[in-house]
C-alpha cells in the first residue's frame, strides 16, 4: 500500500532539474551530473519514503559534494615510520615536486633529443646522473622496483634457471613474493642453502648449463640474527663472472650514502650485472624502479616488450631528475633532514609542542622511543626519538586524528596514542596542533 502511495508522490527528474534550487546547483555542477544526483536521490526515496522538497534539494547537494570530495589527501605523519608505503613513502623535495608540476602542465622532450631531433630514450634524461652517482655503465628507469625485477628476470632469464638462497625468498608486502615473480617471468627458481645459512659454494654446486643468473634479494623487512651466514656480494659477483652468469641484485631501498650497515648502491653495483632499487625509499624521490648495471644487460631490458608496459611517466622522470641532481650536489632530501635530527632536537620540538598543547589545557607526557625508517629498508633498526604521549582512550584518539580536517596518522604504543614529530615537515606544525586539539574536542588555535 505504502509503495503505491510513494510511487505516485515522487516528482520526475526532468521536472526537478528545471526548478530554481536545482538550477542554482548547475552553476557549480554540469546539468547532467545534477540530474544523475536527483535520479539517485529519488531512487533512495522510493526505497524509503519521499522527502520534503527542501530536504531533497539539500540531499542532492550533499550527494554532489560527496562525489567530488577529494579522496587523496595530504596527511601529517607522526606514526614514527618514515617510509610508510600506505602513506606514500618518501616526501619529495619542493624543487622535485615543482619540476613534476611544470613538466606535467606542458609538452616536454621526454623522448626527443633536442640537439638532433631524433627520438630519444626516456631513461636518457637521468642516465648520466645515475652513472655518476652509482658508477654503473648504464641505467633504465621503470614504474617501480617490482616492475624492474619482473623486467630483468623476464628479459634476461626466461626459460632458464635462476639460483637464489632460501634465506632470501622474501615477501616484500602487498603479496609481492620472489617465488611468484620468478614464475611470472618464466624462470625456474633453484633454491640453495638453508633459511639461515647459504654459502657461495651452495650457489656454485647448483650451477648447470641451464643457469642464467644468480639472484640476490635484500631481506628488506626482516633481519636475521644468531647462527647465520650468507655469501658476500663480492664472492657472488666473482662466482657469476667466472661461470659466465649474471648476478642480479634486488637491493630494495637503494641508499646512495651509507646508513647503518646497508650496502650503498655504488658498492652493490660494482659486483652486479643488474641492480634494481626503488626511487621512493632512501633515495628520497618519486615512485620509480631504477635498474643500473652493465651496458649489455641493461640495453636488453630496455628493448624487451615488457619495458613498454612498465615505462616511467614524464612527471616521475622530472621529479627524479631533480632528486638525482640534489643527491649529486649533496643537498639533503626531506628524508635525510628528518634522519639528521638529533634526539635532543626532536626532544626540543616535542617539548615545544607539549607546551603549546598545555596552554590549551591538554596535558601530555614525553617518552623516549624509536623512529623506524620502514619501507623495507634497515629492518629492525631505529633512531632514538621522543614521543608526545596523549592521555585518554588511545584507539578513539587515533581514529579522531585520522579523520580530522587535516588527517594525522599517529601510532599506539603501550596503550597510548603517541606522536613522533620527527616526520612532521616544515610548516606542518600549526595544522598538526589544530588536528590534535580538534581530535581531543578542544577549540582550534583561532577560536
Ligand atoms: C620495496 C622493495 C621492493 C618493491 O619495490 P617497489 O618500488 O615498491 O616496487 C622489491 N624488493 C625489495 C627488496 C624491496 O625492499
Amino acid at each position: 500500500m505504502l509503495g503505491v502511495h510513494i510511487a505516485i508522490s515522487l516528482p520526475a527528474v526532468g521536472t526537478l532539474v528545471n526548478q530554481a534550487g536545482y538550477r542554482r546547483l548547475q552553476e557549480r555542477y554540469p546539468r547532467a551530473l545534477v540530474a544523475q544526483a536527483i535520479r539517485e536521490q529519488i531512487a533512495a526515496e522510493r526505497a524509503t519514503e519521499p522527502a520534503p522538497d527542501e530536504q531533497r534539494l539539500l540531499a542532492v547537494g550533499d550527494r554532489l559534494e560527496e562525489w567530488l570530495r577529494p579522496r587523496l589527501r595530504r596527511v601529517i605523519n607522526v606514526s614514527g615510520v618514515m617510509l610508510h608505503t600506505n602513506l606514500g613513502r618518501a616526501p619529495i623535495s619542493p624543487a622535485a615536486a615543482a619540476a613534476a608540476a611544470d613538466i606535467a602542465a606542458g609538452y616536454s622532450n621526454v623522448e626527443l633529443e633536442l640537439a638532433t631531433g631524433r627520438r630519444g630514450r626516456r631513461a636518457d634524461v637521468v642516465e648520466a646522473l645515475l652513472q655518476r652517482l652509482t658508477g654503473a655503465e648504464a641505467a633504465l628507469v621503470v614504474n617501480n622496483n617490482a616492475a624492474a625485477i619482473l623486467l630483468a628476470l623476464s628479459a634476461l632469464c626466461r626459460g632458464r634457471e635462476v639460483i637464489v638462497s632460501r634465506g632470501q625468498q622474501v615477501e616484500i608486502g602487498g603479496g609481492f613474493r620472489m617465488p611468484e615473480v620468478m614464475r611470472l617471468s618464466g624462470c625456474r627458481m633453484v633454491e640453495v642453502g638453508t633459511t639461515n645459512r647459504t654459502r657461495s659454494a651452495d650457489y656454485e654446486a647448483a650451477i648447470s648449463d641451464r643457469t642464467a643468473a644468480l639472484l640476490v634479494a635484500h631481506p628488506s623487512n626482516f633481519r636475521q640474527t644468531g647462527f647465520t651466514e650468507s655469501a658476500s656480494l663480492a664472492e657472488l659477483g666473482a662466482l657469476a663472472k667466472s661461470s659466465g652468469l649474471l648476478l642480479l641484485n634486488d637491493l630494495g631501498s637503494g641508499a646512495l650514502t651509507p646508513i647503518f650497515d646497508e650496502p650503498t648502491v655504488a658498492e652493490a653495483a660494482r659486483h652486479s650485472a643488474v641492480l634494481t632499487f626503488s626511487g621512493d625509499k632512501l633515495l628520497g624521490g618519486p615512485q620509480a624502479g631504477i635498474a643500473v648495471g652493465r651496458s649489455e644487460p641493461i640495453s636488453i631490458l630496455g628493448r624487451h616488450a615488457l619495458a613498454r608496459a612498465v615505462r616511467v611517466d614524464k612527471m616521475t622522470l622530472a621529479a627524479l631528475e631533480v632528486t638525482l641532481q640534489e643527491r649529486l650536489l649533496g643537498r639533503p632530501s626531506p628524508l635525510q633532514l628528518m634522519l639528521a635530527q638529533s634526539p635532543a632536537e626532536v626532544r626540543r620540538r616535542a617539548g615545544s609542542f607539549q607546551a603549546q598543547l598545555a596552554t590549551r589545557g591538554v596535558s601530555t607526557e614525553l617518552r623516549e622511543a624509536e623512529t623506524f625508517i620502514g619501507g623495507g629498508s634497515t629492518p629492525g633498526r631505529g633512531l632514538p626519538t621522543w614521543l608526545v604521549v596523549l592521555s585518554g582512550p588511545a584507539t578513539r584518539q587515533q581514529r579522531a586524528l585520522r579523520t580530522a580536517a587535516v588527517p594525522v596518522i599517529a601510532r599506539i604504543e603501550a596503550d597510548r596514542c603517541c606522536l613522533d614529530l620527527r616526520t612532521v615537515l616544515p610548516g606542518e606544525e600549526p595544522a598538526l596542533l589544530d588536528s590534535v586539539l580538534a581530535a581531543l574536542g578542544k577549540a582550534g588555535r583561532l577560536a
